[in-house]
């Protein structure tokens, strides 16, 4: 069965053509290998459009909870939308069932959207994975053309200012054309909404319902206001020259920055008198240098590449193959919201629990091999793994002190002969090695990188198995410690390992944990640093709460909590030599950084009941 791609799209009147169009060009290319469907709101006419073109539709009448509804019952694959604003909670509400995909979503629903594109503008630009003119979708007699002739001086001008024209720009150049050269030919085009009077004069008056895309292969420069006009004329290679009736526009078109601006329309004020005459002088200026205009309109157009619908398609497919994203995997909330995206992937936090996970919509690869342990470490600590060895032991030696407490006061209730200790992700195997030789321990190891785990048999004498913890068969209700020194974090499937830690402990085993501290100082306070440095093969991040939440769940009992990475020249910084930058205030941060969680790592130590 073919897999469906829902669009959900606005059009007629209210909200114009363009994005059923756009949404029209997608479905064509998808058509072979996929299911495409509309849900759409707007007019009659729509209908008969899908008719005509063959596609599936249904038209959305009702609210937000009768869309959500018949989301649901259509079974979509992915949803696409381009509705322009959508509102978070139904996103969210989608997204039980399927991925979605916002296409130039001012809402606040593109901060749910497993994938946000914009490829126009916006004013203040939000979140998003792809900002990019080049995922345009043109139609394909506007991507399929290339303009090869240019005249050396401008002679035919379309001016065209979209439906309605609501600020009259078309009789401010109608004005204009009286003032020109006037061997200049100017087409003048009436829009289907537009009810304007228009000055007396040397031009043609086209209706709508012209083929626009000819007449702007055939003129030497375009005149418009911002919109997908500008970047049509842009993708064609006709140059552009834009008038906005509007500061808002015209930020537009700055933030655009691939076309010739002439300014904002100011009309008539207290003295009667508007600024034509100086757009008239500027616009002058303009044409008399074709030359100019020409080159603009190639680097517009190198700018626009015309491949944007099938950038669209390939990220289509990707979204799909990744499929439907879970919910929060500690809390089962829906409550999620992006704090990062990049081209790949979105780090999500759950407002609920306070879980950070990385989703990712195209396939993640990572190997734990010599880079892991080598330079990349070396680049993070100064030096590589094995060459650390001393201070590793030292934060193994403390952490072997906890286990060995908590396992002393848990033996008169859970007598054993002999303890057992599971490593998952041992490395070199360094802890095992402390383990075995300081605490009596009979230790077994599990590392995924085949050079750590042939050192530690090889140069440590080590249990230690090579592979991945769920791939390898461990006793049931046989160790009396398990522990994962900055290892769940990059354990994708967090539920399977947290269930398998417990079945593989016995009772009144102990599960000892070191991970990174979502809330602490760095997280809460430099969060955007935080994510700016966020490794890429973190699935999850934690706070201390998220972590009991999950533990609790799976009936662990948390018996102590370690606050570490406490680092006070995270918290100097900027304020080095200040009031703050002295011995004392260091000591009250490490007591309050203790006591508020602040710590960018923590250790958790829990007992299986
Ligand atoms: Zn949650």
């Amino acid at each position: 069965m073919k897999k469906m791609v829902l669009f959900r799209v606005n059009a007629g009147n209210e909200y114009g053509s363009g994005h059923l169009e756009r949404c029209l060009v997608l479905a064509r290319l998808l058509r072979k290998q996929y299911d495409p469907y509309f849900l759409v709101k707007g007019d009659n006419r729509i209908g008969e459009i899908l008719y005509k073109e063959n596609l599936n539709f249904k038209l959305a009448m009702h609210g937000f909870r009768e869309e959500v509804d018949d989301i649901r019952g259509l079974r979509p694959n992915l949803v696409f939308l381009d509705v322009m604003e959508t509102p978070i909670e139904f996103v969210r509400a989608i997204k039980e069932y399927a991925p979605v995909i916002t296409l130039d979503d001012r809402g606040s629903g593109s901060e749910a959207a497993t994938v946000t594109v914009y490829s126009l503008p916006l004013e203040k630009p939000k979140m998003s994975n792809i900002d990019s003119n080049k995922y345009i979708v043109f139609r394909p007699e506007i991507a399929d053309y290339e303009k090869t002739r240019y005249e050396r001086k401008i002679r035919r001008i379309l001016v065209t200012f979209g439906g309605s024209d609501p600020a009259n720009l078309s009789n401010v150049f109608v004005r204009i054309s009286k003032l020109s050269d006037p061997k200049i030919e100017w087409v003048f085009v009436r829009g289907q909404f537009n009810q304007n009077r228009w000055s007396e004069g040397n031009y043609n008056e086209l209706k709508h319902g012209i083929n626009l895309f000819e007449q702007i292969v055939q003129a030497d420069l375009v005149v418009t206001s911002f919109g997908m006009t500008a970047y049509e004329s842009a993708a064609i290679g006709t140059p552009v020259i834009l008038c906005n009736p509007g500061q808002y526009h015209e930020n537009l078109s700055e933030v655009a920055g691939i076309f010739g601006r002439l300014g904002v329309y100011k009309p008539a004020g207290k003295d009667g008198s508007d600024n034509t005459s100086v757009l008239a002088r500027e616009f002058s200026a303009r044409i008399g240098d074709a030359d100019q205009l020409m080159q603009q309109a190639l680097q517009a157009r190198e700018q626009v590449d015309k491949q944007g619908a099938g950038r669209m398609i390939e990220l289509i497919e990707s979204v799909l193959d990744t499929g439907r994203q879970e919910a929060c995997v500690v809390c089962g909330s829906r409550r999620e919201r992006a704090l990062a995206r990049d081209l790949e992937k979105n780090v999500f936090v759950c407002e609920k629990c306070g879980l950070f996970w990385q989703h990712w919509f195209t396939q993640p690869l990572f190997v734990y091999e010599k880079p892991y342990f080598g330079e990349d470490y070396a680049a993070q600590y100064g030096k590589t793994y094995l060459e650390d060895r001393e201070n590793i032991d030292r934060l193994g030696k403390a952490r072997l002190e906890v286990i060995n407490g908590i396992q002393r006061k848990l033996e008169k209730k859970y007598p054993v002969t002999e303890k057992n200790l599971l490593d998952i992700g041992c490395a070199y195997g360094f802890f095992l090695d402390l383990a075995r030789d300081l605490g009596g321990w009979t230790v077994k190891g599990i590392e995924t990188s085949k050079i750590a785990s042939k050192y530690a048999r090889e140069n440590l004498v080590l249990d230690v198995e090579s592979g991945g913890f769920l791939d390898i068969d461990v006793p049931k209700e046989f160790y009396q410690a398990i522990t994962l020194w900055y290892v769940i974090e990059h354990l994708p499937k967090l539920n399977d390992v947290v269930e398998k830690l417990y079945t593989s402990l016995a009772r009144g085993g102990i599960l000892a944990l070191s991970t990174p501290n979502n809330a602490g100082f760095q997280g809460r306070y430099r969060r955007s640093e935080y994510l700016s440095q966020h490794p890429a093969d973190h699935y999850f991040d934690f706070s201390i709460r998220t972590m009991k939440v999950l533990l609790k769940r799976y009936r662990f009992k948390v018996v102590k909590v370690r606050v570490t990475g406490i680092h006070y020249e995270r918290f100097l910084k900027g304020r080095e030599g200040s009031f703050w930058d002295n011995a004392f205030f260091r000591r009250c941060y490490g007591f309050l950084a203790r006591v508020f969680g602040l710590g960018d790592t923590f250790e958790i130590y829990a007992v299986k009941k």
